[in-house]
């Protein structure tokens, strides 16, 4: 008989987003007549730019010709994009070379992909609140897993410790849900951290485009050694709206040798083996992200975002409620007023004033108190429900 992968079975149930949905479901058949402001997607709701969508067009008019028609596409990207990307690390001051650069379908398909290059019986450390992936991810590998809490005392943003043993060491900056960033010299720690110890970084990247305050780090990269220590994972996604069109990109400097072993060679190998390439619509569609143009406009799009983000963080300001993110990232992370939980101030936020976040217990135990708003939505909603929160929070000052 055959034998599933058994680890699926020590999965904890997905509640999160499941939770929320059925909870908003209630309380819109009981009122059907209300509008609901959802602060708590993390899809983007702002459409792909003009640059993007005529590159699209284009591409699928190659495809009507014999000419200009793409089959197979090269497994690990198409030489213009990866030539593309490499010069836009080049335009933040990091060199990478194009056969550093990996296209893929997006981080979440990467982030679960890349363990391939490691044994099951290496352990991962998650940074707690995470993004719930990760932490999935490796249990239905079966690997031994380091959860790493952080809190309000450093900023969410926890440093190494010697006494912690992992081999594989998760760092999103900025932060998904908590919206904290890494400054070089803490980011430094770490990567001196996993040189010392032989670990690799998976560095999370997915949302460097909402960087503002540019002392910070867009890419693991720009660090002292990180060559010999990180792979970064990076998302058109919320960059340039592509969550639905779907195109990431991953870069393994070749320098990153482990045992003997290549990362770079091995992740061609693995690529070579399990895709035959990202659609040559969609890599068309993604290099135009990266001309003038197409910066300009994501540009625009992201600052829309931004501008949700001010209006929560002067929201919140006003009533002096602790919290942090939304200046270069599109989350914001708070402290739930009077020592309320986060699914009773889920629950309170929609009962009363029919906004809807995310229970920040939701991404690991440490994020239990706090709530995750998201600046994805529409400014309208965004405005209407900082003057509901400001309104309600008053009432329990
Ligand atoms: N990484 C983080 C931290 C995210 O928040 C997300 C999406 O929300 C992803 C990765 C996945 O991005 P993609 O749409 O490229 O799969």
């Amino acid at each position: 008989m055959l034998i599933p992968n058994m680890y699926y079975a020590d999965l904890k149930d997905s509640y999160l987003f499941y939770h929320i949905a059925q909870k908003t479901n209630a309380y819109l058949k009981n009122h059907p007549d209300k509008h609901l402001y959802r602060m708590g997607i993390g899809d983007v709701s702002l459409p792909l730019c003009d640059a993007v969508i005529r590159a699209l067009h284009e591409a699928v008019d190659d495809q009507a010709n014999k000419s200009t028609f793409h089959g197979y596409m090269p497994e690990c990207g198409a030489s213009f994009l990866r030539e593309t990307i490499a010069d836009y690390y080049a335009s933040k001051g990091v060199t990478v070379s194009a056969d550093e650069v990996f296209v893929s379908s997006g981080a979440s398909d990467e982030l679960g992909d890349l363990l391939d290059l490691f044994d099951r019986k290496n352990t991962a450390l998650v940074i707690e609140p995470a993004y719930p992936a990760y932490v999935d991810a490796n249990v239905m590998a079966g690997r031994k897993m380091i959860h790493v809490s952080s809190g309000i005392e450093n900023g969410f943003l926890p440093m190494p410790d010697d006494r912690l043993k992992a081999e594989i060491l998760y760092i999103c900056s900025p932060n998904n849900p908590t919206g904290a960033v890494f400054d070089k010299q803490k980011l430094q720690a770490w990567v001196d951290f996993a040189n010392k110890n032989g670990s690799v970084i998976l560095f999370d990247a997915a949302y460097e485009a909402f960087i503002e305050d540019e002392t910070l780090p867009h890419s693991i990269f720009s660090l002292k050694g990180a060559k010999t220590c990180a792979i970064e994972i990076c998302s058109l996604s919320k960059t340039a709206g592509f969550t639905g069109t779907r195109l990431g990109y991953t870069v393994i400097p070749k320098e990153l040798v482990r045992n003997g072993m290549n990362l770079n060679e091995m992740w061609v190998r693995n690529r070579t083996t399990k895709t035959n390439g990202v659609s040559y619509i969609i890599q068309k569609g993604a290099a135009a992200v990266f001309t003038p143009e197409g910066q300009k406009q994501i540009k625009d799009n992201i600052q829309i975002y931004k501008n949700n983000a001010r209006v929560l963080m002067e929201a919140l300001d006003s009533i002096g409620i602790w919290y942090c993110g939304g200046k270069n990232a599109p989350y914001i992370w708070m402290k739930c007023p009077n020592h309320m939980g986060s699914w009773e101030f889920f629950d309170w936020l929609l009962e009363e004033i029919q906004v809807v976040g995310t229970p920040g217990e939701g991404f690991g135990a440490c994020g239990e108190g706090y709530f995750r708003f998201s600046t994805f939505g529409s400014p309208e909603d965004t405005k209407e429900a900082a003057r509901r929160l400001v309104a309600l929070l008053k009432t329990t000052k």
